[in-house]
């Protein structure tokens, strides 16, 4: 499969913040998010073609036991249930970072990170009309983020942009149609800047205080600045 990048790091967002972890970051995503923060691997998709023997015997070389599949989109990677049977073979703990628009199947998964894709996400239609309809048309799929939720512990991590965003969650939430507790929705400002990151925070701290969210730093972005292998 194309891999954009494998690197040891500390895991920057979510409930395992601070862990030090394996990226595997998959190469391709199928959708086009307009503040996408990792281009090179969905706009421009770049890397290498690496079999699941190689892939597992490079993770092997960091001594972390989390590893984090992450894209890109990788469960559109081909090989990616194989690469992660293959990880847990190993003992490994496996996040994977995905935005819920493919089943899961029965891929050997710890935490599903999952992330919908809110209206804010979406591409100009002026300047990318056919992606902009693809993705509007394939973001939101609640059965799907449904059949996550009910196999694997998850976290729902949404990117919020304006305060408008909180309506179109709970809309999400809803549509998933199982009961999601507040905690496990982790509200994430939008931003590739620690200026950026904290002009978002106070509102939206209040909007988490508010509904019993979960405020989701970036904390690769305050360590290490929006670089790639981070
Ligand atoms: S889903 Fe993720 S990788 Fe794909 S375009 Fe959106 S932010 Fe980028």
């Amino acid at each position: 499969m194309l891999i954009a990048e494998i690197f040891h790091s500390l895991q920057g967002e979510g409930e395992l913040t601070g862990t030090p972890s394996v990226f595997v970051r998959t190469s391709g995503c199928n959708l086009r998010c307009n503040w996408c923060d990792t281009p090179y691997a969905s706009w421009n998709p770049e890397g290498k073609e690496m079999t699941v023997a190689e892939i597992a015997s490079e993770v092997q070389k960091f001594p972390a036991r989390h590893v984090i599949l992450t894209g890109g989109e990788p469960m559109v990677a081909k090989g990616i249930r194989e690469l992660a049977a293959e990880l847990k073979k190993l003992g490994k703990h496996i996040t994977i970072e995905t935005a819920a628009t493919i089943s899961p199947g029965d891929i050997a998964c710890d935490l599903a990170s999952l992330s919908p894709k809110l209206k804010n996400s979406t591409p100009d239609a002026k300047l990318f009309g056919a992606w902009s309809g693809k993705h509007e048309k394939l973001r939101r799929q609640p059965e799907v983020v449904r059949e996550w939720v009910e196999k694997y512990p998850y976290q729902l991590k949404f990117v919020v942009a304006k305060e408008e965003d909180v309506a179109e969650i709970q809309q999400i939430v809803s549509d998933v149609g199982v009961k999601i507790p507040p905690e496990k929705i982790l509200l994430m400002p939008e931003g590739i800047t620690i200026e950026a990151l904290r002009a978002r925070e106070p509102k939206l701290r209040a909007i988490c205080e508010a509904h019993g969210y979960r405020y989701c730093h970036r904390l690769h972005i305050e360590l290490f600045g929006n670089k790639r292998g981070t």
